[in-house]
């Protein structure tokens, strides 16, 4: 059997045929359409069916069911609350797909909770951990017992919102100060990368020279990694700020859930060794000893975690997971 699988991000939808191990067998990419929800949801049908035809299969017979992601907070109904990004709300996303494909085997679910499951089933696995994302935003979520915590509004596991600074805060695009995602995100590794422009020198020759050499080097998260491998104090800084804010908010979870493992997601997890060091640091500080003795890692799912994430949801219909 196969597994379906689509993940509407926030400027990006893939989708997806897997095999029941979570393999990616065909799969395709095309940008998120900002505009009505119905539009972009009919062209990711329609890429979807295309997919699955360049197997030659079958949606109803040789899908086991097929796993939605979408980039906000979703009810156990399917119902999509609400899309900050395309700023789309109360969106009946399990109605749409399963009238569309004529199949009431479609699990809708929020893409960072869709990661964590796809972790528990086809990752590094455990029945208790966190997964956190550290991307242009910061996302969480929460497996304790083997189950997604879901909580009364479904918005459990929203590390990115947690406080971590009160003295000197700064605004986080939910429009509170002091977020984790405003202090330890792709986004604020960016915007502290440009205030140190704007008053080290020495930073802006570092910068320029590395542009003369690299016309590609761009001043953001990745290209402060570069510097801070060079041994940058500004960089190797920054990277250190971002693993304390991260080992605060990381602090407050394991204190909660008493978790084995945190796993780390999204493009700033590439530079683990850069925030681990501090990370620990802060946990060995503000998490009670025995919450503290916990795993830090990157996502055994790579790069594609919210893909095969996806996929990992159809595991999610007991029915299904009793005919594999
Ligand atoms: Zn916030």
């Amino acid at each position: 059997m196969f597994l379906g699988a689509i993940d509407i991000g926030g400027t990006k939808t893939i989708v997806a045929v897997c095999d029941e191990k979570g393999n990616i067998i065909e799969m395709e990419n095309f940008p998120t359409e900002n505009g009505d929800w119905m539009v972009h949801f009919r062209i990711t049908a329609e890429k979807f069916i295309q997919c699955v035809n360049k197997l030659q299969i079958d949606i109803n017979e040789d899908l086991s069911g097929i796993g939605i992601n979408v980039p906000g907070m979703v009810d156990e109904n399917g119902i999509l609350i609400y899309a900050p990004h395309q700023n789309w709300r109360d969106v009946h996303v399990k109605d749409y797909f399963s009238n569309y494909f004529k199949t009431d085997k479609i699990i809708v679910e929020n893409d960072v909770n869709s990661c964590a499951v796809g972790e528990m089933i086809f990752g590094g696995g455990g029945h208790d951990f966190l997964w956190i994302t550290i991307s242009t935003g910061n996302g969480g979520a929460i497996i304790a017992n083997g189950q997604l915590i879901r909580g009364n509004q479904s918005c459990a596991g929203e590390f990115g919102h947690l406080k971590v600074e009160f003295e000197s805060p700064r605004k986080c695009s939910c429009g509170q100060y002091g977020c984790l995602e405003a202090h330890s995100s792709g986004t604020a590794i960016k915007e502290q990368f440009e205030e140190a422009l704007l008053y080290d020198l020495n930073l802006k020759e570092t910068v320029l020279n590395k542009q003369i050499k690299d016309e590609k080097f761009k001043i953001d998260a990745y290209g402060l990694s570069l510097l801070a491998r060079e041994g940058n104090s500004v960089a190797i800084d920054i990277f250190t700020r971002t693993g304390m804010y991260l080992g605060r908010a990381i602090s407050y979870g394991v204190n909660i859930s008493n978790p084995q493992t945190v796993y780390l997601g999204g493009g700033i997890a590439e530079s683990l060794d850069l925030i681990l060091p501090a990370i620990i640091m802060e946990l060995d500080k503000c998490a009670i000893e025995e919450c503290g003795k916990v795993t830090i890692c990157k996502t055994k799912l790579g790069y594609n975690a919210a893909i095969i994430g996806a996929s990992a949801l159809v595991y999610l219909q007991k029915d299904i997971l009793a005919n594999l």
